[in-house]
């Protein structure tokens, strides 16, 4: 599956609109977008920095993924996101090598993206979503 680059990093924040603030005034990048991911039940707030973008996430519900890792660990780092040139194939790939997946197959992620994610007890703990333009 070898990704070409670190897609994103996303973070989980109990409030986007501070959280926004932060990265805008103290690392000075800028918010291009902020998209609600309905069957996640998060609200994205995305800055690129290089190649690579932080993708902030507040949950809209408690029962959300999002809102159930805050209740637990409290906000801070969530995942993160490689990009490869096919999602499907590369949880294909994973799966062939004994790694534990949560999706068996690539849904829509933010930004129209095709994503997928592999269980962090197969990845040293680090939840890790593969993500691809097709
Ligand atoms: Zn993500």
């Amino acid at each position: 599956m070898k990704p070409t680059h670190i897609e994103h990093i996303g973070i989980a924040v109990t409030n986007l609109e501070e959280s926004i603030e932060y990265y805008e005034k103290v690392l000075e990048l800028k918010c291009y977008a902020i998209e609600e991911v309905k069957d996640q039940k998060v609200r994205t707030a995305f800055f690129q920095v290089g190649d690579t973008k932080i993708e902030l996430l507040e949950s809209t519900s408690e029962d959300g993924p999002i809102g159930k890792f805050v209740a637990k660990k409290g906000p801070g780092m969530h995942h993160i996101a490689f990009a490869v040139e096919d999602t499907n194939k590369a949880l294909q790939d994973a799966e062939n090598k004994g790694i534990k997946l949560i999706d068996k197959q690539s849904r829509k992620g933010a930004e129209g993206l095709s994503i997928g994610f592999l269980h962090p007890k197969s990845t040293n703990g680090v939840l890790t979503e593969l993500c691809s333009k097709k």
